[in-house]
């Protein structure tokens, strides 16, 4: 250990003291170091965490086999013998379950979204890649028929009269288009509904049209813009028509018990894969929905905390007044208790569209001519960035296409040249399409990047056939090209749109393997190092926690995940099949596999009854939950 010793604890936990202890005559009347100890309450208990190796991200100390946690905190990190010596007189156990394990900086899951997450994965999934779930592995489709087996399977498979059924992840450009008369042909008396992988459209079955009352009445009802997105004969429904269609349908498929469900399965599997950390950039605005989020998310037993950062789109787009639109951000904190809270000072824009439907802005046109989606107008996009951007926020800014990112780095570069900032860490997120001149304008701007590597695994060959070609497919997501120019850079999965799951993005990024077996762009690819910062440390700054978590360094939470391998050492390929078997949260140890929680959560009485539910009227609920769910899609909705 290069500074902590004895003598410095010692100096700094009796400066400490004395600020915080009332009684500073009696200080001032002892005489000796040691009386002084004894006007104080006992040290308190460290426990000492062994393993077969520990990957700390401390460039100053790499590898360790010894971390000292004290409550929630880590107190010493380094070879057993320095952090018993470190220690002292300290009272302290030693816990050596992880002897043959290895730890690393707890998983900071950057940007997923547990409303979509939640609505999407307790419905029935059928989607282009496998779901390993809690509750059992969800294998992938591989083709239109399989989907049509499986569907008729779980349809078979309910037996309460009238109960929609709702399933998530169907891909037309993987299996081709998809038509009421297909989900006819499963079942006409129970509603079938079938919500895309981009969730950017569903699919209805005549029985689920009925049960939601659209008719061809209430198709006529909707705007001009939202019916040439909807055609009920098909039983279609996409973008402006899905956002149309929602209210008739969002009490078959949002419902609290229902969120209740779907998010306490996706803490579970976020936990399962190590997760100590979470992020939802797209903040939610609906106060019932929050709170029915709370519910579960904000609960002692949480095992991780999970923050929120606010809508800046939204924002905007309802008031008028820009110190307004600051007063109503930062009133939103008071939503928040417990295990989540408002990341503070942050807000989240949005360029263009989504990379699923394959609405970004791209430079040179799509091969089949489609047109990219802005997701706000210039001038809105234009203000929110000034207003937030004047206010010290920091931006996170959603963006898919290069002609996307050349919008968000004139807007970058307009208001340094304006208002110039230091360290405003602008992230540039998913980053799924750029041209390499841009990476060294990211550099100049001061800007870094949150990127999605699953795109290329689950994209880039069907994207060079259709709409990109094989140059733009391939380059995607281009962190080595960040790397050598020196920006930083993160990963995230966007839940549900990669699993979050973080081994599995250091797999992508490392590996760039795409579905057919192929390397993508092998220049793009990083070391397996790179990865492992880009979803600890590297997404801890990107979220302005790089001194609370992220690394395994003294004084920061003791936030760990523990995995049966070392993922800088295995082979690259085999870095998605690490065993994960648990996490230490802010000190508690949280096994994954049922046998061992149950042991560790008899010790562990810190956890309190969980609030009920508060829908304040279940329709409501419903269409808010719904609503929410397909805004962090970014379907289009202007
Ligand atoms: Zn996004
Ligand atoms: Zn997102």
């Amino acid at each position: 250990m290069r500074t902590l010793n004895r003598r410095n604890l010692l100096k700094g936990s009796v400066a400490a003291a004395c600020l915080t202890v009332p009684a500073v005559r009696a200080v001032g009347q002892t005489n000796s170091l040691s009386e002084i100890g004894k006007l104080f309450a006992p040290v308190p208990r460290a426990k000492i965490f062994t393993a077969r190796d520990i990957v700390t991200l401390d460039p100053s100390q790499p590898s360790a086999e010894a971390i000292a946690v004290v409550g929630t905190r880590i107190l010493a990190v380094g070879a057993l013998s320095e952090v018993q010596e470190m220690l002292g007189d300290q009272p302290f156990d030693v816990d050596d379950s992880f002897a043959d394990k290895v730890i690393v900086p707890g998983f900071i899951s950057q940007h997923d979204h547990p409303v979509l997450a939640a609505l999407s994965m307790s419905s029935e999934i059928l989607s282009i890649e496998e779901w390993a779930l809690p509750t059992g592995t969800v294998p992938a489709v591989k083709d239109k028929a399989d989907f049509m087996k499986r569907l008729t399977a779980a349809v078979e498979a309910r037996t309460t009269p009238g109960e929609p059924v709702v399933t998530w992840g169907y891909h037309p450009a993987f299996y081709g288009p998809l038509t009421r008369a297909d989900l006819d042909g499963i079942s006409t008396e129970r509603p079938i509904l079938v919500w895309g992988r981009s969730c950017h459209e569903m699919i209805l079955n005549s029985a689920a049209l009925t049960a939601g009352g659209v008719t061809q009445a209430a198709v006529e009802a909707f705007d001009a813009a939202s019916q040439k997105q909807a055609n009920l004969a098909e039983g279609h429904f996409w973008e402006q028509g899905l956002f149309a269609v929602l209210p008739h349908i969002a009490s078959l498929v949002a419902t609290p018990e229902q969120l209740r469900a779907g998010l306490e399965l996706s803490r579970d599997f976020m936990h399962s894969k190590g997760i100590t950390f979470g992020n939802e950039p797209g903040g939610i605005l609906a106060k019932p929905v929050q709170d029915g989020v709370n519910a579960v998310f904000s609960s002692p037993d949480m095992p991780f905390r999970w923050s929120f950062m606010v809508d800046a789109k939204s924002m905007v787009a309802s008031y008028a007044d820009d110190g307004e639109v600051i007063a109503r951000s930062e009133a939103l904190q008071s939503w928040y208790y417990g295990m989540t809270s408002l990341a503070p000072r942050q807000a989240k824009l949005f360029s263009d569209g989504a990379i699923y439907s394959q609405l970004m802005q791209v430079r040179a046109p799509y091969l089949d001519d489609h047109h990219g989606e802005w997701m706000m107008e210039k001038e809105l996009f234009e203000r929110a960035f000034r207003v937030y951007w004047d206010a010290g926020y920091q931006l996170h800014i959603h963006v898919n296409g290069d002609a996307g990112l050349d919008r968000v780095l004139e807007t970058l570069e307009t208001n340094m040249r304006r208002n110039p900032r230091f360290d405003h860490r602008t992230v540039i997120v998913h980053f799924a399409v750029s041209a390499f001149d841009q990476v060294e304008r990211i550099k100049a701007l001061g800007a870094i990047v949150s990127g999605n590597p699953y795109y290329v695994t689950a994209l880039a060959d069907q994207y060079s056939e259709v709409g990109l070609g094989a140059e733009r497919a391939d380059s995607m997501v281009r962190l080595g090209d960040l790397s050598r120019a020196g920006v930083r850079w993160s990963l995230h999965s966007d839940m549900p749109m990669a699993p979050a799951d973080p081994l599995f993005l250091m797999w992508c990024a490392v590996n760039r393997v795409t579905t057919s077996g192929r390397v993508a762009a092998p220049e793009q690819a990083v070391s397996a190092e790179d990865a492992l910062r880009g979803v600890t440390i590297e997404a801890a700054y990107s979220l302005q926690m790089e001194e609370e978590i992220g690394s395994l360094v003294r004084g920061k939470r003791a936030n760990m995940t523990i995995l049966a391998e070392n993922p800088l050492e295995v082979d690259p390929m085999a870095i998605r099949e690490i065993e994960v078997w648990g996490t230490v949260m802010e000190g508690r140890v949280l096994p994954v596999r049922s046998s061992d929680r149950a042991a560790a959560t008899q010790q562990d009485a810190s956890a309190g009854p969980r609030e009920a539910v508060s829908p304040n009227g279940a329709p409501a609920f419903d269409k808010a939950a719904l609503e929410h769910a397909l805004k962090v899609t970014h379907a289009h909705h202007l």
